[in-house]
């Protein structure tokens, strides 16, 4: 049994990992951002959350108590991910580590692809996993056969794709490199519960994508469409104040299928609004 989000509380996990679900649900934190902490006398932390002020930040520094904190890590540049980094840095009197760099904040650690944090006798590895964005970093806890995959594989729902950040080929490719490290157990992703079967899950994931191109495909078979009329079909059932969302995972999808050159566009508009889609393959 894996434990309940709550928010506020330090969870155990594992004898590694400890988490701090902070009180931000929404569409795109879903139950709340995961703030975790790995390790025992030395500490990474992954995922900071949201500044604001609900006590986050000082429930985090009283869990980390006399650990040495190696490296604050924002999986990702969303806005649900890294604002509190700065703060928290400064708190525990630790580097921030991401991919590359983000206007938000001053990156000391530039992390990329195999790259391993090291605190104490623990190590993570980074593995570089675009597509939800680019800047996307990964972890592997080896020891625990532990996976943190950000907002990649979720247990509670699938990744937001949405262009130009997002990309869904790149988003395919990285379930492909997740789903190849050998020996998961558990996947602790920045939002929601444990997964506790990993490679289950992704490949749940990559099939979820494979049904919406096919619904794609099929809305097209019809004839040439644009995107709101596509989805005013695909997402018949679902709630139309979620459409704004949907029209951009059905642009992703559009976008992917055009540069396998199964589908093509003209005419367009900033946001894709006016461009007709067909059927070329
Ligand atoms: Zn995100």
């Amino acid at each position: 049994m894996t434990p309940p989000i709550e928010y506020g509380t330090v969870i155990r996990l594992s004898p590694l990992v400890r988490r701090i679900t902070q009180n931000n649900p929404g569409l795109y934190p879903g139950p709340g951002t995961n703030t975790h902490l790995i390790g025992t006398d030395d500490l990474v932390i992954l995922d900071p959350g949201e500044d604001r002020d609900d006590g986050h930040l000082d429930r985090i520094v009283a869990a980390v108590g006399a650990a040495r904190v190696a490296a604050v890590i924002p999986s990702h540049g969303h806005p649900d991910h890294w604002p509190l980094a700065t703060k928290l840095a400064a708190r525990v009197e630790a580097p921030i580590g991401f991919f590359g760099n983000h206007p938000g904040f001053r990156t000391d650690l530039s992390l990329g692809d195999g790259d391993l944090v090291t605190a104490g006798r623990l190590t993570l590895a980074a593995v570089h996993t675009p597509g939800h964005l680019g800047d996307h970093l990964s972890f592997l806890l080896e020891d625990e056969g532990a996976l943190f995959p950000g907002d990649v594989v979720m247990g509670w729902s699938s990744s937001i794709i949405a262009p130009p950040e997002g990309d869904l080929g790149d988003y395919l490719r990285s379930l492909d490199r997740l789903e190849a490290i050998p020996n998961l157990t558990v996947g602790y992703p920045a939002h929601g519960p444990a997964v506790t079967q990993p490679y289950h899950r992704i490949r749940e994931l990559r099939a979820h994508r494979a049904m919406r191109t096919r619904q794609v495909l099929e809305a097209l078979d019809a004839g040439p469409s644009t995107i709101a009329a596509m989805v005013a079909t695909i997402y018949r059932d679902i709630d139309p104040a979620l459409h704004p969302g949907a029209a951009l995972s059905v642009r992703a999808h559009l976008l992917h299928l055009e540069r396998d050159r199964v589908v093509r566009h003209s005419g367009g508009g900033p946001g894709w609004e006016s461009a007709v889609w067909e059927r070329i393959g």
